[in-house]
């Protein structure tokens, strides 16, 4: 196995073509309109590397060529790598990490999470311990005040690490409904952690199975009396991206419940943590990424008749990297199917991309500022917490499917999630200040001007968003603000092109043709938000693309996470 690393990797590109050195390509790439400054330098060696612009192949023999190098596919790779397989990750934008990537896109010192924060999903996944991923720097915070949720009559809820706190809270608003929360949560959690196969004897297993099928506004009313805990719940339950009203949907009555037994993790220094301990593994097992490498062609075997085997990709700049085993995308379906003649996908794979749908986009605003989010209490004093969400009636969620078809922007009670992780991370921002994100869906397909309205009127949300922050933390007046970047969901396409219409999770992630993460191109592998259990940081989807891949190779996922490394 070859030992090059990827600065070596690059200086010989640069040598082979004749070019004075690699250090005098740092920053030679173009960026894109939305590019922002890597994480500061030093943290990251991965991130913060300077992109290899050139348009010739390397002449290196690799294994597998991942294109793309958001959390899941970096999960995928590092299994490939662990196994002793040679891996180049080619990924399209400046930085890696895809919506698992934190910079500092307001101010020196302030580490954004440029899209997620928070990885709850990955906390189950074995990939954290089989991979090492603390050796390589990866640390979560598990904050013990998980959520705050003030309305605006004064009341609120705040959820717990500990079950009794959080009751207490809602009993201000609901004694019954305090008791209702008590005695649900072990029932669910048994529930929960039964597993398909042990659900039939687990106490009401049909009770919870009847109120999932329902929507989540029908789930919160057989569940709660009070506007405020439907509220809260439904809220919290969006996070997914999907509107409470729709059926199917009565898991978000269990929101609360989950963050009392799961807790809301962040990996101290930021979401991008997780990413930057994947590349340093990969790089640690001699695997190479470059950046600023945007994959536009698949490179498939031409044959007679028979599907050729997918050799390899062609990147924006010419050059072309092949993978001797097989090629791993987390490149967007929508954009995948392009990348190579249309017979070569079959017609019932056109048909599910072309059928494809997004969920509604996501928007995200960041600000620097000097506190954090203090939010009153009924009984006097502030509180201040990583995570809040504001919505204020339960039934705003009905609201949510009408105002996207329509394609008109209304914040007036559309969920919002608040951010500050330097609440619970002081490593998030200089002494003394703060980050905070506004976050939440609205149409990405505006009507009167389309996505590219957006341009003109983001700012304009983003105020308005912000103005509702103040009604319910009015220290944060605008003296508090140092600086922000403001996301609409047109940018968070054009960051990064597997969020396909600014939505994040990735449609519908019970695709039958997704399930095996082989693509009808032989050779041809397929992880990420497109495939299951579908999008949020969980990892899962890169670690079954893996086990996919490991077993078509003669071995297994569990025989290769065992081994030492
Ligand atoms: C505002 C916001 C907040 C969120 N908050 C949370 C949260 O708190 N918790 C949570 O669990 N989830 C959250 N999510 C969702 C989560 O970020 C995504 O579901 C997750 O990032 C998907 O991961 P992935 O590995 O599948 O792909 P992505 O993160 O989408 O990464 C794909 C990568 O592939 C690259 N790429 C795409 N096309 C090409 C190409 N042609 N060539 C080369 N590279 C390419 C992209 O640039 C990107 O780096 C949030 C998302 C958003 C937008």
């Amino acid at each position: 196995m070859s030992d090059t690393s990827r600065r070596g990797f690059i200086k010989k590109t640069a040598e082979a073509a004749g070019l004075a050195g690699a250090a005098g390509l740092a920053g030679a790439a173009a960026l894109a309109p939305l590019a922002f400054a890597p994480q500061a330098a030093g943290q990251s060696p991965v991130a913060s590397a300077a992109s290899n612009p050139l348009g010739s192949a390397s002449g290196e023999r690799f294994d597998f060529v991942v294109a793309g190098a958001g959390h899941n596919s970096l999960v995928c790779a590092a299994y490939l790598a662990k196994a002793g397989y040679r891996v180049l990750v080619l990924e399209g934008r400046p930085t890696i990490g895809g919506g698992c990537k934190t910079a500092e896109v307001c101010l020196p010192g302030f580490k954004e999470d440029l899209c997620s924060s928070v990885h709850s999903g990955f906390q189950n996944n074995p990939a954290l311990k089989e991979l090492n991923l603390r050796d390589y720097g990866l640390e979560y915070i598990d904050p013990e005040l998980v959520m705050h949720i003030p309305f605006l009559d004064g009341q609120s809820i705040t959820v717990w690490r500990d079950l009794d706190r959080t009751c207490e809270t809602i009993a201000k608003i609901s004694k019954k409904d305090a008791e209702t929360f008590r005695k649900l949560v072990p029932e669910f959690k048994a529930y929960a952690e039964s597993g398909p196969a042990g659900k039939g004897s687990v106490r009401r297993a049909k009770f919870w199975q009847q109120l999932n099928a329902m929507s989540g506004y029908d789930a919160t009313g057989v569940l709660f009396e009070s506007n405020h805990l439907r509220a809260g719940s439904l809220a919290c339950g969006h996070f997914g991206g999907v509107a409470g009203g729709d059926f199917g949907t009565g898991g978000q009555a269990f929101s609360l419940m989950t963050q009392v037994l799961n807790g809301r993790p962040i990996p101290k220094g930021g979401s991008g943590m997780l990413c930057v301990a994947l590349g340093r593994f990969i790089e640690a097992h001699h695997g190479v990424i470059l950046t600023n490498k945007p994959v536009v062609q698949l490179l498939v075997e031409k044959t007679n008749g028979e599907n050729g085997k997918c050799l390899g990709v062609e990147c924006a700049d010419g050059s072309q990297y092949r993978g001797g085993k097989g090629v791993v995308s987390t490149i967007h379906i929508k954009h995948l199917v392009n990348m190579a003649p249309r017979e070569l996908w079959g017609d019932e794979f056109n048909t599910m991309v072309e059928t494809f749908q997004p969920e509604h986009a996501m928007i995200q605003f960041h600000y620097a500022t000097t506190e954090p989010p203090q939010y009153p209490l009924m009984g006097g004093g502030t509180i201040s917490s990583t995570e809040a969400v504001l919505m204020d009636r339960a039934e705003s969620v009905l609201l949510l499917n009408s105002y996207n078809a329509r394609g008109e922007v209304w914040v007036d009670d559309t969920p919002l999630q608040i951010v500050s992780p330097s609440v619970g991370d002081p490593t998030r921002a200089p002494a003394g200040h703060h980050t905070v994100k506004i976050e939440g869906t609205l149409p990405y397909d505006l009507k009167d001007g389309g996505p590219k309205r957006w341009d003109e009127i983001k700012e304009q949300v983003a105020e308005a968003c912000f103005n509702r922050l103040r009604r319910l933390a009015p220290n944060l007046t605008p003296d508090k603000v140092l600086a922000k970047f403001i996301e609409s969901p047109l940018d968070i396409e054009r960051m990064n092109p597997a969020m396909w219409r600014g939505s994040v999770h990735a449609g519908d992630r019970r695709l039958p043709q997704m399930a095996s993460y082989k693509m009808p191109i032989p050779g041809l592998y397929q992880t990420g938000a497109c495939t299951p259990p579908g999008g949020s940081i969980t990892g899962f989807p890169g670690r079954n693309a893996a086990a996919a891949i490991l077993k078509d190779l003669g071995t297994s996922i569990e025989e290769v996470g065992k081994k030492d490394s």
